[in-house]
């Protein structure tokens, strides 16, 4: 996935064999779910071997696959570089939805997110990007197809358009898995300027802003990076993106017990998103072990979402799906990585010394 259908092609010409086998090798991946060359049986057989010592269909490794009772599935993918990422498959009735990651770890440092633990590593490539939707598709039973794709997972999204959006393109393209636009959600931090070249871009993807609070003071706590960007730029940016895409934008909250979960809140979010078309998602805090934010009362959703449906406000609140698996943005890969760390609010110190960890 690292190469396109033409670069693949031009190397199969370089080779002598006749460049049309790039799309043929890229059909077998994307519509037959072939996950190495050796069953690519249109494809002549020379150029088959030639392809398995050359390249692998997927540049990256499953370290571990985990599947929650409630079904969900959950990989942790492990790139060349020895670097691992999160992505995750739920399904309800007739939705099947994957959730991915563009960056390891992530560097906007929310204060109850383990994604940013760490800051981040790097930003994802394109193939990283593909692949784990392509994976995650794999897991599926033939007859079923991706209905939903969110980019949710670990890493700031925006902070890698330059290969979120190709990867995006492509897996919506007729030559990829021939997606709607429409079904896929992008989220971000809000960062106004990107948000802003996005809109330029003239997509249909939908946009999610990860709001949290309704006040500068209570965002610049629990989003740091607000203190640069502020909480109106953000709003505004994200009118313009519904301005240009006509896409409704979400707006997204983590409830967080005893922080911004009472009606003082609940207020102010509904003068923020009173006069627009937008949508409001609540999203009842998922405790990382270590960083000291609790769950909201069911009673305090229950009357924070009162508030907002009152003011006529469309929302939701989002269910939980795989707790049992840390299906939670970056939670598994922060348990994998090491049983050695002990987090200690935003810092992380080390137990036992491992030189090369
Ligand atoms: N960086 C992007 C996308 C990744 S996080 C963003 O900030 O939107 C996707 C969503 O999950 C964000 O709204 C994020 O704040 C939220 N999130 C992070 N950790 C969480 C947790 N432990 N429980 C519930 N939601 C969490």
């Amino acid at each position: 996935m690292e190469v396109s259908p033409g670069d693949l092609g031009a190397w199969m010409t370089e080779r002598g064999h006749r460049p049309y086998h790039a799309r043929q090798v890229f059909r077998w991946v994307f519509e037959r779910r072939a996950e190495s060359f050796g069953g690519m049986s249109d494809v002549p057989m020379r150029l088959r071997e030639e392809l398995e010592s050359a390249w692998t269909v997927f540049s990256t490794t499953v370290a571990t696959h985990q599947v929650a009772p409630d079904g969900t599935d959950k990989l942790l993918l492990e790139c060349s570089d020895g670097r691992r990422v999160e992505c995750v498959l739920m399904a309800e009735q007739d939705r099947r939805t994957v959730c991915i990651s563009t960056q390891v770890g992530c560097g906007m440092g929310c204060v109850f997110c383990a994604s940013g633990l760490r800051g981040v590593e790097r930003n994802l490539t394109r193939g990283e990007i593909v692949e784990q939707v392509v994976r995650l598709r794999n897991l599926l039973p033939p007859e079923e197809r991706l209905t939903n794709l969110v980019v949710m997972g670990m890493g700031e999204s925006l902070a890698n358009l330059d290969n979120l959006i190709p990867a995006l393109d492509w897996i919506c393209s007729p030559g990829g898995l021939g997606m709607g636009q429409r079904r896929v959600t992008i989220s971000t931090v809000g960062l106004p300027e990107k948000m802003r070249k996005l809109a330029a871009m003239d997509r249909s993807y939908n946009l999610a802003v990860s709001l949290h609070a309704p006040t500068e003071a209570l965002r610049d706590r629990l989003v740091p990076i607000n203190a640069k960007v502020g909480l109106r730029a953000v709003v505004d940016a994200a009118d313009e993106y519904f301005r240009r895409s006509g896409r409704r934008v979400t707006f997204e909250y983590v409830m967080l017990g005893g922080i911004n979960d009472g009606l003082a809140e609940a207020r102010e979010l509904a003068d923020l998103l009173e006069a627009k078309k937008a949508h409001a998602n609540l999203i009842p805090y998922n405790p990382v072990p270590g960083l000291p934010f609790e769950r909201p009362t069911a009673e305090a959703v229950r009357r924070f979402e009162g508030v907002l449906k009152a003011r006529r406000l469309s929302v939701s609140v989002r269910k939980t799906k795989g707790r049992e698996i840390d299906a939670a943005c970056g939670q598994l890969r922060r348990r994998s990585e090491d049983g050695r760390e002990v987090a200690m609010g935003r810092s992380t110190a080390r137990v036992g010394s491992s030189p090369d960890s």
